[in-house]
């Protein structure tokens, strides 16, 4: 179910520990005192000021404007990038979030991610989060297996991504992309996944966040021995992202060199 209304994206990032480290991004309503320019208007959306007396409206869903990334008023940040839609504030920090009419916030914590990657991963989380309903039976459906509440909670609240350097994980080659541990809510990402989508589009990187972490997500909360959970979850969330975001075509799960996620 696509989302038309133009909901808000208020953001609150705490305070840097360093540069390259985001620690407690919170997506949310801009809380009083943090950003004393914020005003709230129609449906709880939230518009920040850019340019000195215009006020642009920041969406964390897909708008559906024509064309989606243009000057057109909204910084739409479920498919664009925030330098890549000139709507976008220049001043939008790191981490920022969405502030929807459903979704108050989500508040997994994202450390050691650039601003872009705090964004991506904050944007599908919301996202997901905000079409829960609808994105549970999506899963469930393509994979029969219930989706509980872990993995919302994951994507919620509680998931602490770290965005890694180093390329892989040198866990014996047993991990390249990601990784989380059973009843673990640390999840890490590493530098090939980065690569692999460096170069993408926002609506095709945020599609290989969306699989990726729903597959960190599912080992995160399930135990042992559920990997083909974890796979079917994966590729259903990439349908999923991509039915509702579509991004340029030919962009696939698996694909390498430039053509994918390089997800398997
Ligand atoms: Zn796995």
């Amino acid at each position: 179910m696509f989302h038309i209304t133009v909901f808000a994206l208020g953001a609150i990032i705490a305070s840097n520990a360093s540069a390259h480290q985001v620690i407690n991004a919170e997506a949310g309503r801009v809380g009083p005192g943090s950003t004393p320019a914020v005003n709230y208007r129609m449906h709880k959306a939230i518009e920040l000021p850019n340019k000195p007396g215009h006020l642009n409206r920041l969406a964390a869903v897909d708008t559906q404007d024509k064309p989606r990334c243009a000057a057109d008023g909204v910084c739409n940040l479920a498919v664009c990038s925030a330098t890549q839609d000139p709507d976008c504030p220049n001043d939008l920090p790191p981490g920022a979030g969405a502030e929807p009419a459903t979704t108050a916030a989500v508040s997994l914590e994202t450390v050691d991610c650039t601003s872009t990657q705090s964004v991506d991963i904050l944007a599908v989380a919301w996202n997901l989060v905000d079409d829960w309903t609808n994105f549970e039976r999506t899963i469930e459906s393509a994979t029969g297996s219930n989706l509980g509440n872990c993995i919302r909670s994951r994507f919620r609240d509680n998931a602490r991504v770290i965005c890694e350097q180093q390329t892989n994980c040198n866990n014996k080659g047993r991990c390249v992309l990601g990784r989380s541990s059973p009843l673990n809510k640390t999840t890490r990402i590493f530098g090939t996944f980065f690569n692999n989508i460096a170069n993408a589009a926002a609506p095709d990187r945020r599609a290989c966040y969306a699989a990726l972490l729903m597959h960190e997500f599912s080992h995160s909360c399930d135990r042992v021995f559920e990997q083909p959970r974890a796979e079917a979850r994966e590729t259903a969330a990439f349908t999923y992202w991509r039915t509702r975001f579509p991004g340029t075509s030919g962009w696939t799960r698996t694909g390498t060199n430039g053509t994918g996620c390089g997800l398997d």
